[in-house]
């Protein structure tokens, strides 16, 4: 593996419009800057295709930083029969871990079993998993027994235990392994731009020839001419699509059947442990994790249909009880809503068949779709963030066969390292708190960079946050505190309370605006818990 130079891009915004200006034509122009398209962008470039990317917030700001964190070929999934889906994301596991060492690792996974039947019952299962993952699989699974179980769990509730399993899955940054992909994207010769918003696809001949952005912060219009647009945009894909729909006279059904997922934040020493709980079957039949994540413990998530497309959606009660309800059958200690640190919400872009039953989203296929319209409009959805390389091949195959792109062959991906890929393989240490460890091969430059010895929280430094500004696209308190560094999701209240000096900061480095009286609200939604 190669380690990235430390000379990494330079993000100003005054020169990415700049290049927005230029007239002309691009390969591909990408939607939507979460996983999906992040993942196709740097596809595409690395194939040689001029491309550009449009995100009308921030990278990642959509579904794309709200996963519970799990690379992962989906234990749930084998149980419901969808093999090809478990063996492509186990593969994927393997691709993730070893371009992205410094952002994603193996983790243990421990089930305890209450009743005798469930270790030899879930145990087998697990063993099918591995025989799934074959040379891909990150350790055997072992059948537990109490002891041992309560040795990996040591908080976990002891009454009625009988033993339990240990399976391997992996865990990662999913913010920042989306900033690293539209860094090596842009290394790649790839335009990428934040907070600049699609409005509308431009078309000759009744074909998608290109479309229109808005930069959300001058206002500024932009024509961008592209032979193949590749709608990636998430939750939000049918707003595109109605508008294309629209265009050809032809109105279309709505692809996306929303689904919230609600994790819940607590310290350490609820789980204090480097493996991870699963609970196989909550009580209305789905997983449940306890997930142990940069020095915090990670509870959730919840399934809940919605219709409302939320950039920041809210946790209901009822998905605020049922985490705290379940935690509490299997930790000893149970979380109250007093211990939660932080709480958020985010929307899977579940796709939607004819005969799905929109009220019950636990069933709706994890898979994802790819469509070409007539006017050629290429939409991705669904799928998760562990097959986002996948996807993006798929993706492109698309764009081929539907001579929107000359072919040009793949695979290119599965070799490449992200941007501050270390050389070490398999780093340890995603339960200490957020540190330099995040930043992979460019920690030595962070920690070259003034003000790398002032720290504005533990672990976290002034140096962090101009490094941000300069080469990590970020635009406001929150892109900082919410996707640079992980504080909004670990401690809402302390981000809130570091908040204004990461403004000033901020300022200092990008001379606008960084939002500090938006952060402050998001900050308190995420600190405030629905009570049950
Ligand atoms: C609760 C929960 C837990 C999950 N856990 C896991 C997990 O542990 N492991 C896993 O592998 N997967 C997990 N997933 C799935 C995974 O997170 C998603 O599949 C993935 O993030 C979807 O990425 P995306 O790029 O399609 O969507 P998004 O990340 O939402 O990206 C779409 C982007 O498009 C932008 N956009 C929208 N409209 C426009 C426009 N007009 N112009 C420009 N930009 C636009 C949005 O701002 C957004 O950033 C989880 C999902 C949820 C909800």
């Amino acid at each position: 593996m190669t380690t990235e130079p430390l000379t990494p891009l330079m993000t100003q915004r005054s020169e990415l419009l700049a290049h927005l200006r230029q007239p002309q034509e691009y390969d591909l122009a990408v939607v939507g800057g979460g996983a999906t398209g992040l993942g196709t962008a740097l596809d595409a470039a690395a194939r040689g295709f001029k491309v550009v990317l449009l995100e009308s917030h921030d990278f990642a700001k959509g579904t794309s930083s709200r996963a519970t964190k799990l690379v992962h070929g989906g234990v749930r999934y084998l149980a419901q029969g969808n093999i090809s889906l478990v063996r492509e994301a186990l593969h994927e596991r393997t691709t993730l871990l070893k371009n992205a060492p410094h952002l994603a690792r193996p983790l243990a996974f421990v089930m305890p079993s209450y009743k005798l039947w469930e270790t030899p019952f879930y145990g087998v299962g697990l063993k099918m998993y591995d025989a799934l993952a074959g040379s891909a699989g990150l350790g055997a699974t072992e059948f537990l027994g109490r002891m041992d179980t309560m040795r990996c769990l040591p908080t976990v509730q002891g009454d009625g235990l009988k033993g339990g399993v240990k399976y391997w899955d992996g865990q990662f940054d999913d913010a920042r392994l989306a900033l690293s992909l539209a860094r090596t994207a842009a290394l790649k010769g790839a335009l990428l731009v934040n907070y600049c918003e699609v409005t509308q696809l431009t078309y000759a001949d009744g074909k998608v020839n290109g479309l229109i952005a808005v930069d959300k912060e001058g206002g500024e219009r932009f024509q961008i001419k592209a032979r193949c647009v590749v709608n990636a945009a998430g939750v939000w894909v049918d707003a595109l699509r109605e508008k294309d729909g629209e265009a050809q006279g032809k109105p279309v059904k709505p692809m996306v059947a929303p689904s919230q997922g609600v994790h819940i934040v607590v310290d350490r020493e609820f789980l204090p442990t480097d493996h991870a709980l699963m609970v196989p079957k909550t009580t209305d039949g789905r997983v449940l994790f306890a997930v142990p994540w940069l020095g915090k413990v990670i509870l959730g998530t919840t399934d809940s249909p919605k219709n409302q497309l939320d950039y920041e959606p809210e946790a209901m009660k009822n998905e605020v009880a049922f985490i705290l309800g379940e935690s509490a059958r299997y930790l000893r200690r149970a979380p109250k809503i007093s211990d939660v640190r932080s709480i958020w919400a985010g929307l899977r872009p579940l796709v939607k068949h004819q005969d799905d039953d929109a009220g019950n989203t636990k069933k709706i296929s994890r898979e994802h779709t790819v469509l070409v319209s007539k006017s050629g409009l290429v939409t991705v959805t669904g799928g998760k963030w562990t097959t986002y390389r996948a996807m993006a091949e798929d993706v492109l195959q698309h764009c081929m066969d539907a001579k929107l792109l000359p072919t040009r062959t793949g695979g290119v991906t599965v070799h490449l390292p992200v941007v501050g890929a270390t050389t070490t393989t398999m780093r340890e240490g995603m339960n200490d708190p957020q540190g330099l460890h995040s930043y992979g091969s460019e920690a030595p430059l962070v920690k070259s960079m003034e003000g790398a010895n002032r720290e504005l929280a533990p672990g976290f430094t002034e140096a962090m946050v101009r490094f941000a500004a300069r080469f990590e696209y970020a635009r406001t308190v929150e892109d900082v505190l919410a996707r640079r560094v992980r504080m909004l999701f670990l401690d809402a209240k302390l981000a809130g309370s570091i908040a204004p000096r990461v403004a000033q900061i901020l300022q200092e480095e990008l001379g606008i605006d960084p939002q500090l009286d938006a952060f402050s609200a998001i900050a308190q939604q995420y600190a405030t818990v629905p009570q049950p």
